[in-house]
């Protein structure tokens, strides 16, 4: 079966969403084809945050900040290695995805600090309402939506022009959809595709793997067998501080060691300096034994739980069961199945350590990135809790130029193909700036929704 559209959209969360709409909007006719049986990926699992500059939650709030300075802090976070065409693209066209956004009822709640923003611009929202709204504007726009749709191959011209996508239904049903003027792929990142992972980051697959059921990869597939090229793929890390039982429905992540506990692996060993950024400890705990490192805290460090707070949320997690718990250490290890003795051992040199009477064993000097204290574990009862790494999102991808066009392994465009968000590479460079993967979907869903609107004369 055959279905002809201006524009096909492979992928139904932030990026696809909005691409869709915008397009859909500027008169375009537009499908929105999504594997799963749920519109979302993992931006419905998301924490909602975008990172916009020169809002009017900032004014009101008095926040200084500039479009340079999101520029150095992208670029200093990056470790300069992001390509700076997709940076000043996202700094030229973020304001009216803003406004764009709140013109579609986005409610900016509350604008947090995140780590490496030097001024306050993560507006969190809640996300699975800003996607309920932008598919209520599709819908309204009169673009179709196909569910249960998983893109299978890109079909071209002989000219090399990408004209549509064959997908495949559950059933094994076959369609093809054309697009007109393009076929943008939004199919996110690949964090539970283990043959990509295989490929680009073997030592992620001892992470737990999260973000979008649909997640597998399939459009960084299909555009490679196109020659598309790729980019930031050594720059795939886990979040450490979930829970092994973490599933589908539970984001579990507890980061006491920002509040005061140490790490140790099962053998009772700290094997890293825990004022470190969360993701550097991702990559190292997936060398511990398991891919397991306990968070050890005391009283002290309990009572800072904050519920309902998630990453500080002690409560939950003992609620959930999570939580190991005892009057002295020895119990405690015994419990949480950690070496009794060494685990003895490491927490009085720890607290050594903390007094001032001998080095820090990993070197550790702060609570977190410089800031905060180390305090002493010494008060009962004792905790333990084991994490892992948890793999949320995959920070690289496809090629693509400031319009958003796919660009192959020789830097040229491939015509008729776009690609936007997490299947997307070369923005973030060595690491992510918090904020800017729902920000670069939102903001390069616009742009190529723009460019291909210009289509229609
Ligand atoms: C727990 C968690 C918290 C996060 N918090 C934040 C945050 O606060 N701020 C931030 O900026 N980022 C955050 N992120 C990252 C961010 O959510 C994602 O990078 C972003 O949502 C990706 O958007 P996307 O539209 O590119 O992809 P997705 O939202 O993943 O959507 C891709 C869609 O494509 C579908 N698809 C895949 N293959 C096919 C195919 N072959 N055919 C059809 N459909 C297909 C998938 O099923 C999926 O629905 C978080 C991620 C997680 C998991």
């Amino acid at each position: 079966m055959k279905h002809d559209f201006d524009v096909v959209v492979v992928g139904s969360g932030i990026a696809g969403q909005t691409a869709a709409t915008s397009a859909a909007e500027a008169g375009l006719s537009v499908v929105l084809l999504e594997k799963t049986d749920a519109l979302g990926g993992s931006s419905a699992m998301s924490g909602g945050s975008f990172a916009f500059c020169g809002t009017d939650e900032q004014a009101a709030e008095g926040i200084e900040d500039s479009a340079e300075l999101f520029l150095e802090d992208m670029l200093e976070v990056g470790e300069h290695r992001n390509d700076r065409a997709l940076l000043e693209a996202y700094l030229t066209h973020q304001q009216q995805t803003y406004r764009w956004l709140r013109s579609h009822g986005v409610v900016f709640r509350e604008v947090e600090s995140s780590s490496g923003h030097s001024a306050r611009r993560s507006h969190n929202s809640a996300i699975k309402d800003v996607l309920a709204q932008l598919h209520q504007a599709f819908t309204k726009a009169g673009g179709h939506t196909g569910l249960n749709h998983q893109a299978v191959r890109l079909e071209q011209e002989r000219t090399g022009r990408v004209t549509g996508v064959v997908t495949r239904t559950p059933d094994g049903e076959e369609a093809l959809f054309s697009g007109r003027f393009g076929v943008v792929l939004a199919t996110g990142g690949f964090t539970r595709g283990t043959e990509l992972l295989k490929i680009f980051a073997p030592e992620q697959l001892a992470a737990i793997p999260y973000g979008g059921r649909g997640n597998t990869g399939d459009g960084l597939r299909m555009a490679w067998k196109l020659g598309a090229g790729m980019a930031d793929v050594s720059s795939v890390s886990g979040t450490y501080g979930s829970h092994p039982d973490t599933g589908e429905e539970s984001h579990e992540l507890l980061l006491a060691y920002y509040m005061g506990a140490i790490v140790v692996n099962k053998n009772g060993r700290r094997f890293v300096d825990e004022s470190q950024n969360y993701k550097f400890l991702g990559r190292v705990v997936l060398d511990q034994p398991d891919g397991l490192g306990f968070q050890i805290f005391d009283a002290k460090v309990r009572a800072k739980s904050h519920r309902g707070l998630p990453l500080k949320d002690i409560d939950a997690l003992e609620d959930l069961g999570h939580v190991f718990t005892a009057e002295t250490l020895d119990e405690l290890a015994a419990v949480a199945g950690i070496d009794p003795a060494c685990l003895v051992d490491t927490v009085s040199r720890y607290n050594a350590a903390t007094a001032g009477e001998e080095p820090d064993e990993v070197g550790r000097a702060s609570l977190c990135n410089g800031v905060g204290d180390l305090l002493p574990i010494d008060t009962a009862p004792y905790y333990a809790y084991p994490a892992k790494s948890l793999l949320t999102t995959t920070y690289c991808g496809v090629t693509i130029d400031r319009n958003g066009q796919v660009v192959d392994v020789d830097g040229d465009v491939i015509d008729g193909l776009y690609a936007i968000g997490e299947v997307t590479g070369g923005f973030h460079g060595a690491a992510y700036l918090p904020g800017t993967l729902l920000g670069k979907g939102a903001v390069f869903g616009r742009i190529v929704a723009d460019r291909l609107a210009a289509r229609l004369g």
